[in-house]
């Protein structure tokens, strides 16, 4: 089964993939003119809007995640602005250390949030997956991407970025939402 995943970021279609790995579901990028104005106010709604898009310029059904780092002290943030928190990576992670350097409480998830639709745009399916961590004081591995290097993930010594492919699929918000829509997809 062919299905579009709607996303230009390469990392996040190749972890898709492998997550999928063992089942007969084929996921490809969107056709040309993919563009979608990600204006909703909650994860589930940008995800709903990508999904839409995906669907209207490829014909298929497709599938959208909208996902974010919510930090407890700061109130959520960078949350639905995750992507736009600063202009690069690096300079996200240096604003977030920066941001909490007053703050005790480290407490941080990543959230999810997956919307299917058919080939018309209809929702067939939503769900959400989410990883529980700690934001640390210094950044360690080069795995992953985003805040992967700052983000201790919950029960473990390690960053995401100091984990292999498999094992951070395993516990991902990314992973938990995309074996719900694997579970729907093939019951
Ligand atoms: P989206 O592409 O609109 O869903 O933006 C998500 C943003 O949240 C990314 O650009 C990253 O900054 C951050 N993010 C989401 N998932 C992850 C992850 O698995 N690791 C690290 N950062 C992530």
């Amino acid at each position: 089964m062919k299905i579009v995943f709607a996303t230009g970021n390469p990392h996040k279609l190749k972890e898709i993939q492998e997550i999928a790995g063992d089942t007969d579901i084929e996921f490809i990028s969107p056709a040309e003119g993919f563009n979608p104005v990600e204006n909703g106010k909650t994860f589930e709604e940008n995800s709903y809007i990508k999904a839409k898009e995906a669907a209207r310029v490829s014909k298929m059904m497709s599938l959208a995640d909208d996902s974010g780092l919510c930090v407890e002290a700061l109130n959520g943030a960078p949350g639905l602005y995750s992507a736009r928190y600063a202009d690069t990576p690096q300079a996200r992670i240096n604003k977030l250390l920066k941001e909490l350097e007053p703050h005790k409480n480290r407490n941080a998830k990543f959230v999810c949030a997956m919307t299917l639709v058919d080939e018309n745009g209809e929702i067939i399916f939503q769900t959400t997956g989410e990883c529980q961590g700690k934001i640390a004081y210094k950044q360690a591995g080069t795995g992953g991407f985003g805040y992967d290097p700052v983000f201790l993930v919950e029960n473990t010594p390690k960053t995401m970025a100091e984990m292999s492919e498999e094992e951070k699929n395993e516990i991902s918000h990314r992973g938990r939402a995309l074996r719900k829509v694997i579970e729907f997809l093939t019951k």
